[in-house]
């Protein structure tokens, strides 16, 4: 019975936090558990070229299905592998399993120009990540522009001389970066003067308002612009619908990705995806 005296309260509410801490620390050994046991999967979505309506690319996202809770947002689990260092085991999976899903593909004959593998900010900060990757695309035959490495403006807010470094070396080894959420993050465009960028991703959020509202409609026509000037592959990403396409292509956007082509799939849907679109 809960009381209603100061003391009462402090009794209520540590017993929360405490609570909330073992949840926590249960779902932490789950996501270890998780990434040992091959727990997690990849969903594909394919990324196409709206001007010569091949495919452009396909992105990977990580899922995980908890024995016990079922489906977990990776808005939840990346985080919590974040904070608690898993990411690095995590990420390291998930470039493996991606670079050998593309190879496989590439046997059955599919025409997958390259794959996109979305990273946290601390893989840049793991001096070896570059020779991991390397070292992964030569064990499926693969080549380093097959992969394009996505990542927020937020590795770039706390970039320090060897994250910069790190990047400038997975340039130069081939190996193509994006950046994903394009708009909703760091708010100077200097890096873009200092990092070797591929690509833009126009986050999800101005194509969804792209039709309604003028600012976001502004601020897509910018990043095309800004993509433009600067020589830069921009894909609009979160397309749902037939009007929010037309828009982004009178823009001059050329690449698009979002439920209205296909939501993310399994490795065996995304093939079947495949011999639909270029038999289409
Ligand atoms: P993101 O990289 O920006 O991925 C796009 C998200 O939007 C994905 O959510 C995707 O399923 C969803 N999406 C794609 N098209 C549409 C659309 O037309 N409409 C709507 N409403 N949503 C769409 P998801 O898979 O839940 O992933 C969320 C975020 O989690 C990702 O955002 C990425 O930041 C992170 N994430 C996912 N997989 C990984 C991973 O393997 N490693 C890391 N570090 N982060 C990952
Ligand atoms: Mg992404
Ligand atoms: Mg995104
Ligand atoms: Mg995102």
């Amino acid at each position: 019975q809960a009381k209603l005296d100061g003391k009462g309260h402090f009794a209520f509410y540590s017993h929360e936090i405490n609570q909330l801490a073992q949840e926590k620390q249960a779902l932490e050994n789950a996501l270890r558990e998780a990434i040992e046991n091959h727990e997690l999967t990849l969903s594909y979505q394919p990324q196409v070229n709206l001007t010569t309506n091949t495919l452009y690319g396909v992105e990977a996202l990580c899922r995980w299905t908890h024995p016990k809770h079922g489906s977990i947002s990776p808005a939840k689990f990346i985080p919590l592998a974040e904070e608690t260092g898993l990411i690095h085991d995590l990420s390291q999976w998930v470039l493996k399993e991606a670079c050998e899903q593309l190879a496989h593909w590439r046997r059955q004959g599919l025409p997958i120009p390259a794959i996109s593998i979305n990273l946290s900010a601390m893989n840049f900060h793991d001096a070896q990540l570059k020779n991991l990757i390397i070292d992964i695309l030569n064990k499926n035959q693969l080549t380093p522009g097959d992969i394009t490495l996505e990542l927020t403006e937020g590795v770039l807010l706390d970039a320090t001389a060897g994250v910069v470094q790190q990047l400038e070396d997975i340039y130069n080894a081939g190996i193509g970066l994006s950046i994903d959420d394009f708009g909703t993050g760091y708010s100077s465009l200097s890096y873009l003067q200092r990092i070797p960028i591929k690509e833009l991703k126009l986050d999800r959020s101005f194509v969804t308002e792209i039709s309604r509202d003028k600012t976001s409609r502004t601020l897509s026509e910018a990043t095309i612009l800004i993509g433009r000037t600067l020589n830069l592959d921009v894909v609009a990403e979160g397309i749902e619908d037939e009007s929010q396409l037309q828009a982004l292509i009178e823009q001059g956007y050329n690449i698009g990705q979002g439920y209205f082509f296909s939501q993310p799939v399994t490795a065996e849907s995304l093939g079947n995806w495949v011999r639909q679109f270029v038999a289409q």
